[in-house]
């Protein structure tokens, strides 16, 4: 009798992942940081600031919300809230118990997991992906249903 099994991921040992601080994540050509009115609300109040003016001077307008906005340096088109300065040669989220879903739940993105191949080729964007301790599944699993359920994929 069929017992309703869940069909197990590739990626049932779990994966290996650790952040460098290496901030590629938050910088390279120009992207989409979205902010929804909930996570504006947390971030304006860890800012001081009202909602309004934390939209207003960090985020633009994008087809799917607002996104937080990037300054071109040298190293490309940072994130605002990434800082280069406290920890030199460490890129590190100056929002981090803030950040929105979308930087929370990386690397472990649906779109990243598919397969084998899709985890191995974003080791050529990120340097943490294969290091350090293994992430369990359910930790995993977490993040991409957080990551589908807010952005629908
Ligand atoms: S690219 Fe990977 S290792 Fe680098 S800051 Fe982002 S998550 Fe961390
Ligand atoms: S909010 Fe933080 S984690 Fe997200 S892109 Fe900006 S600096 Fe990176």
């Amino acid at each position: 009798m069929a017992h309703g099994s869940v069909q197990s991921e590739w990626y049932g040992e779990g994966l290996r992942f650790e952040c460098t601080l290496c901030g590629a994540c938050c910088t390279g050509p120009p992207g989409v940081v979205l902010v929804s009115d909930e996570e504006g609300a947390l971030i304006a109040a860890r800012l001081g600031i009202s909602p309004e003016d934390f939209f207003e001077r960090y985020t633009h307008p994008t087809s799917d919300g607002a996104s937080i906005n990037e300054l071109l340096n040298a190293h490309g088109y940072d994130c605002v809230f990434l800082d280069r300065e406290s920890d030199p040669g460490k890129a590190a989220c100056s929002l981090y118990e803030d950040r929105p879903v979308q930087c929370r739940t990386f690397p472990f993105w649906p779109e990243h997991i598919r397969s084998p191949r899709d985890w191995n080729r974003l080791m050529s964007h990120c340097e943490g992906i294969g290091r350090g301790d293994v992430i369990p599944v359910d930790e995993i699993r977490i993040s991409a249903r957080r990551h589908s359920e807010r952005y629908g994929k």
